[in-house]
């Protein structure tokens, strides 16, 4: 429909995105990714769309945000959304995934698709000769893209800390000590678990807490995200804090006591034979000595082999609300246009949402068009009206959530939790329906 290329700034979760939306559309996209000429802290590969943490895009039952999310992504045929469903490994309720498997079945997209040329260079500032430009260089975005995003927008670009957990190899288990099963099913093999009397979680927790850490360098505010905070920062709020969140044993029993343990630690599948194992919760920003040590206390991990450590990684962000208009260009550039993590937004799913919506926004104005964003009722709109009209001072990204979603209209009966949230799932999914309808018409 149009000859004239967007450039699209990062083949991660939201650039992949943003690119295969665009050239369904029929707008042909030149996709710049810098690796492997120059990387990230976080990133182990060369491959587009790498999970740099863990392989959970969260949530897949209903009536939750996460879940929304991702129902209202496979409405609008998120690309990304059908790669991940394709690999998934077990995980109860949330759609896990083999990292390797997703990022390869993403880049076969992306070489498939005739209107997309990936450029593996790294861009220091919007590249010249494109109707528009996405810019989805993540929070980890190359010094001199962030240089010339800071002078050409804004001053002061915002930031916060991100913690990655460990992986261990499975054969390291001990399988003696540990046990299989998900929360409240006996028979259900997705989580390996390893359990904890009172005194080895006391043990543990001293060792946790008193264990050394990376140091902050001297310029650094250490400023967490509040749900993926390191494990000895929820430790050091107390052994309580632990054992009711991230080690809660909450529906689990050893079949070695046939009890309840105090607490637990669980693994999840990297892969699908399994053969890799995330410690589910355990961001850390230990040292690697330290992890070594501690973590060998887990019951069960005396032996770990530790396949990847944890490591902390500084996440820089935008003032989204300050410096975007509503489809995420920016006021003062109206072709570029801002997507993923950089945006405002935290979480895989919801990178991908805001390098589909960016995408769509892109294609609204190469027709000399308008875009006209999802309802507010919907995940979709909540997340973009957070990252771009949210009025919290300092601006803080957020992972979807009820709390973003307008409320169901008062009046009729009182209501308990579950069904407002089931009923606000089915007016949003009513609602983006509608909206994907009306846009497409707008387009033809
Ligand atoms: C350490 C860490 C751990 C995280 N853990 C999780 C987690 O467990 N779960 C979760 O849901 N979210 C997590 N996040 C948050 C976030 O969801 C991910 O970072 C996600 O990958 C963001 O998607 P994105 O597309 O915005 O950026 P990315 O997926 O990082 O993609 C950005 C791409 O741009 C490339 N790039 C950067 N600069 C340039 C340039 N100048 N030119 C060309 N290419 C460039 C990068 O190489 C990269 O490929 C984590 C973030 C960090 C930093």
């Amino acid at each position: 429909m149009t000859s004239q290329p967007v450039a699209v700034i990062g083949a991660g979760l939201a650039g992949s995105e943003a690119a295969l939306v665009l050239a369904r559309a029929g707008i042909p996209v030149e996709l710049f990714e810098q690796r492997p000429h120059h990387s990230t802290p976080a990133h182990t590969t060369d491959l587009p769309a790498e999970l740099v943490c863990s392989n959970s895009l969260k949530s897949m039952q209903l009536p939750s945000a996460h879940a929304l999310l991702k129902k209202e992504l496979g409405i609008l045929e998120s690309p990304l959304l059908r790669e991940a469903r394709a690999v998934r490994v077990p995980a109860g309720s949330a759609l896990a995934v083999d990292r390797t498997a997703f990022a390869r079945r993403v880049l076969e997209c992306l070489a498939r698709e005739e209107r997309i040329t990936l450029i593996r260079r790294e861009c220091a500032r919007a590249p010249e000769g494109y109707a528009c430009c996405i810019v989805a260089a993540g929070p980890l975005v190359s010094d001199a893209l962030a240089g010339w995003l800071m002078t050409t927008f804004s001053s002061n670009a915002l930031h916060f800390y991100d913690a990655i957990a460990p992986i261990i190899a499975a054969d390291s288990v001990d399988m003696s000590v540990a046990f299989f099963a998900n929360r409240r099913e006996r028979e259900g093999t997705d989580y390996l678990n390893c359990p904890f009397s009172e005194t080895e979680f006391r043990r543990f927790h001293r060792a946790l807490v008193d264990a050394d850490r990376v140091a902050a360098r001297a310029f650094e505010n250490a400023r967490f995200f509040e749900a993926c905070l390191p494990v000895e920062v929820v430790a050091q709020r107390g052994p309580d804090a632990l054992a009711f969140g991230t080690l809660k044993p909450v529906g689990l029993t050893d079949p070695r006591t046939g009890r309840r343990p105090y607490a637990v630690c669980q693994l999840r599948r990297e892969n699908a034979p399994g053969e890799s194992l995330g410690m589910v919760g355990f961001q850390t920003r230990l040292t690697q000595k330290a992890q070594r040590e501690v973590f060998r206390l887990i019951p069960g991990l005396a032996h770990a082999e530790f396949l990847r450590y944890g490591s902390i990684h500084r996440n820089t962000y935008l003032d989204g609300p300050d410096l975007l208009t509503a489809g995420l260009s920016f006021a003062a550039h109206p072709a570029v246009f801002l997507a993923g993590q950089l945006c405002g937004n935290e979480g895989y799913t919801e990178s991908i949402a805001t390098g589909h919506l960016a995408a769509l926004s892109a294609a609204a104005r190469m027709r000399g068009g308008t875009f006209e964003p999802p309802p507010p009722t919907t995940a979709c709109g909540a997340l973009l009206r957070h990252v771009t009209a949210s009025r919290e001072k300092p601006f803080t990204p957020s992972n979807i959530n009820f709390g973003l979603i307008d409320p169901l209209g008062a009046g009729g009966k009182r209501i308990g939790k579950h069904d407002k949230r089931r009923l606000l799932c089915e007016r949003a999914v009513r609602d983006l329906t509608a909206w994907r309808r009306s846009s497409v018409r707008d387009t033809t």
